[in-house]
């Protein structure tokens, strides 16, 4: 049987495109988050749609599951191949297929770099806004399948927004082209967007169509220093009933300590603070956005804040903000990604903050987040000297106290890193029995023989 599984493979496939070498299962087997440990039992990469359909119709022939696999920079385990799947990497499908100039659309494969969109777009002339820290390595087949969302949701909204197609293999083999491009299309069910955040368990995206839009003026980049977490919600409300914000990210102290021990750069404020905003606003309003400064200083939000006067300053300061994420990367952090409605956000915090010092008296933890749209990434670091195990148990022991309390607010306890591995056992506190049943309905609709990235969102 394990024969003929292999060599019908090879008659859809060519050999350098199968490989069972330790150190690639390594590689592909895993994410970002590496909490897992890997163990594929194949990688599989695909160049066609057609050798897409045909490695599903090989799976179900088979019974294999499989687990599509982008730019490995998801950070819920969603691409995590752990029980001898096969994994499915995306990275040679990675052409630009067309560009329409009067659409401003551009339609591409999956595997193409997330960066590398919004470098064809600026060579047109528009912009495409997904941006966040993992761009440069992230595909947009994985930020699809995420519904990604980055640092300028506050103006331009998540992925979602931009996709106006999308063609997908099922689990059943089936090819369905989904949205064609169309602005409007109110035939029928929206089965795009189902497959939008659907974290690859529905079906395998072969091909994407982006809009694109026009590039947006030089902008002006903020950081504050701030008191507390009241304060960071008034200094919220004053820049974005007043300014065209672009972003509003917020991080601690703390979150500052560790990028500067990765890479030690002079932190450019005087007067430090427990929490920190970083604002990004158009230079239009450049004169509107001093008067707030002053306005934030007088009224005691802001302790101390600079702004930049050149784009290399902004990226400057952008670096305290992005380097966060890797700078955490050695400390195993065990992740959070939660969020609720923005009015909420004060009560939430300060309930947060007290439950977070009182649960984990001896782990450090890191958050920053995406404040402006209420999103939050809670981190919680492995002590040098407690085993893997042991922490993973310690935090998900806590998750219960949190996502109750995400409950009582109404929030998600996902808010854009999917759902995967990490957060599959805690589904129930964001989605009620009514809604995980039709989710699960859904799933079998489309894969029906459960063979598309088994084991991840729910079992
Ligand atoms: C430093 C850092 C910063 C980050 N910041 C953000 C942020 O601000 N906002 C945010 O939203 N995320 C952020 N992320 C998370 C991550 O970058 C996103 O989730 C991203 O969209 C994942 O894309 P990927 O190509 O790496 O996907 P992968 O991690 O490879 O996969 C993600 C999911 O997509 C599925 N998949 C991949 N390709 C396909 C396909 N062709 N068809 C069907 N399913 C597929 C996988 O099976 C998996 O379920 C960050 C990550 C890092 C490391």
């Amino acid at each position: 049987m394990m024969s003929g599984k292999t060599e019908h493979l090879k008659k859809i496939l060519t050999e350098e495109q199968i490989s069972t070498q330790d150190n690639i299962l390594n590689t592909y087997g895993s994410d970002w988050l590496k909490l897992y440990e890997p163990l594929p039992s194949m990688v599989l990469f695909p160049r066609s749609r057609q050798n897409v359909e045909d490695i599903i119709n090989w799976a179900l022939e088979f019974n294999t599951p499989l687990v599509p696999s982008g730019g490995r920079t998801g950070l819920s385990g969603a691409a995590v191949a752990q029980n001898k799947e096969v994994v499915v990497s995306f990275e040679r499908m990675n052409k630009t297929l067309a560009f329409n100039e009067i659409e401003q659309s551009l339609t591409v494969q999956p595997g193409v770099i997330t960066q590398s969109i919004q470098e064809q777009a600026k060579e047109k002339n528009l912009y495409f806004p997904l941006s966040f820290a993992s761009e440069g390595s992230s595909q947009i087949g994985g930020n699809v399948a995420t519904n990604a969302g980055g640092v300028h949701v506050i103006r331009y909204g998540s992925l979602r927004k931009w996709i106006s197609g999308l063609e997908v293999v099922t689990g059943t083999g089936k090819v369905l082209s989904l949205g064609r491009g169309l602005i409007k299309n109110t035939a029928g069910y929206d089965l795009m967007n189902l497959f939008i955040g659907s974290e690859g368990t529905l079906g395998l995206i072969t091909e994407i169509t982006l809009q694109l839009t026009k590039k947006p003026e030089p902008s002006n980049v903020f950081l504050f220093s701030i008191p507390d977490l009241n304060a960071l919600m008034k200094l919220y409300h004053l820049f974005k009933s007043r300014l065209p914000l672009r972003a509003f990210e917020m991080f601690t102290g703390r979150a500052v300590e560790y990028v500067q021990k990765q890479a030690p750069a002079s932190f450019p404020l005087k007067e430090k603070g427990p929490y920190y905003a970083l604002i990004e606003s158009d230079q239009s309003a450049q004169e509107q956005a001093l008067s707030l400064f002053e306005s934030a200083l007088e009224n005691q939000y802001i302790l101390d804040g600079v702004i930049s006067e050149s784009s290399h300053q902004a990226a400057e300061l952008w670096s305290f903000r992005e380097n966060i994420s890797e700078s955490l990367s050695p400390h195993c952090p065990y992740k959070n990604d939660v969020s609720v409605r923005i009015s909420l956000l004060p009560d939430f915090l300060s309930e947060m903050d007290q439950i977070l010092k009182k649960e984990y008296p001896d782990f450090p933890v890191v958050w920053f987040g995406h404040v402006g749209d209420g999103n939050l990434h809670i981190n919680i670091l492995k002590p040098e000297n407690m085993d893997k195990e042991n922490f993973l148990q310690k935090c998900e022991k806590v998750n219960d106290i949190l996502f109750s309390i995400i409950k009582k607010y109404g929030g998600s306890i996902s808010a854009e890193h999917g759902v995967g591995l990490l957060k599959k056992p805690y589904l129930h506190y964001s989605c009620s029995e009514e809604e995980l049943r039709y989710m699960k309905e859904i799933k079998r609709i489309f894969d029906p023989n459960g063979i598309l990235n088994p084991g991840k969102v729910f079992s």
